[in-house]
């Protein structure tokens, strides 16, 4: 395994590949979402890599930058266990150099949730994501479902841009008793991991009501509040139920829609989904 921490010495590694390249794009402090994104783009690509960096510009002045966990050497041992091919740990500085301005934004589907909730996160996203594409010139990209409209403004970028990078989603990696995988769940204490289960408990009720014939999105978001809202540690962002491709909110579930929330536990703020067929 390459390890690049800079972008000429990964070019340089990058010309040397032959055959397919699927590519893994993430923040670091890997988990097995993670690795479930790298087992699919070992098994779909001759050749697989994987960026780590903890992207400044998607991140709010309020929010955890700082504080985002990392653990370099972990990872990298990781990674060598799952037999990726590259690295690429390009420090900030390398990424936005002083007079860096240029970015990229996408419109429409990035103005709600977390959109809203994070105002120019997408923004930030969108825009080390075009970069990344840029230097590891990719076959194939995977992403996780767990970050739902991430993948839907990726998808929307890289097609209204002729990227030529196929965008694949992977679906998302939970813990033994339902609650999603994600690097931020280190900062949970152990009674606010108890309660960060709430997320996929009204996601769960969201389903089964669902599957019992409830199409009305409004009975559907009250019964999943409600529910949430017992939960004393639980602070409510938003609870949605949205058309899957648009992200428009729906009064009745007649098509394929993405069922997302939000929610502080204590000071973490957790995001999960669910799909429904419609
Ligand atoms: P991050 O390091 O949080 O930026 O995530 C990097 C990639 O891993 C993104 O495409 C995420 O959607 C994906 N990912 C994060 N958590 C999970 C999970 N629990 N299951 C599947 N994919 C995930």
């Amino acid at each position: 395994m390459k390890v690049a921490y800079n972008i000429p010495e990964f070019r340089e590694a990058r010309r040397k590949l032959n055959g397919s390249l699927g590519f893994v794009p993430t923040m670091g402090y890997l988990h097995e979402g993670h690795l479930e994104l790298v087992r699919r783009a070992r098994a779909e690509n001759k050749n697989t890599a994987v960026s780590i960096f903890i992207n400044p510009t998607q991140f709010g002045p309020r929010e955890d930058l700082a504080a985002y966990p990392r653990d370099p050497d972990r990872d990298l041992s990781r990674l060598r266990e799952e037999k990726v091919d590259l690295v690429l740990m390009p420090d900030a500085a390398e990424m936005y150099p002083p007079g860096y301005g240029t970015w990229v934004n996408v419109e429409g589907v990035t103005e709600r949730l977390e959109g809203a909730a994070r105002p120019g996160h997408f923004r930030g996203v969108a825009t080390v994501v075009a970069k990344l594409f840029n230097i590891v010139e990719p076959t194939r990209a995977y992403f996780g479902e767990k970050d739902a409209q991430q993948l839907i403004v990726i998808k929307k970028m890289a097609a209204d841009l002729d990227m030529g990078v196929q965008v694949i989603t992977v679906p998302t990696v939970r813990e033994f008793d339902g609650l999603a995988m994600s690097s931020r769940n280190v900062y949970l204490d152990l009674e606010e991991r108890e309660s960060a289960l709430v997320l996929h408990k009204a996601l769960t009720l969201a389903r089964n009501l669902h599957s019992k014939g409830e199409r009305n999105a409004d009975v559907i978001r009250k019964e999943m509040t409600a529910l949430i809202q017992e939960e004393p540690r639980a602070k409510i962002d938003y609870v949605s139920i949205a058309d899957a491709s648009t992200l428009d909110e729906l009064s009745s579930i007649d098509r394929p829609a993405v069922v997302s929330l939000a929610v502080k536990i204590g000071k973490t703020r957790l995001i999960d989904n669910i799909t429904l067929a419609g």
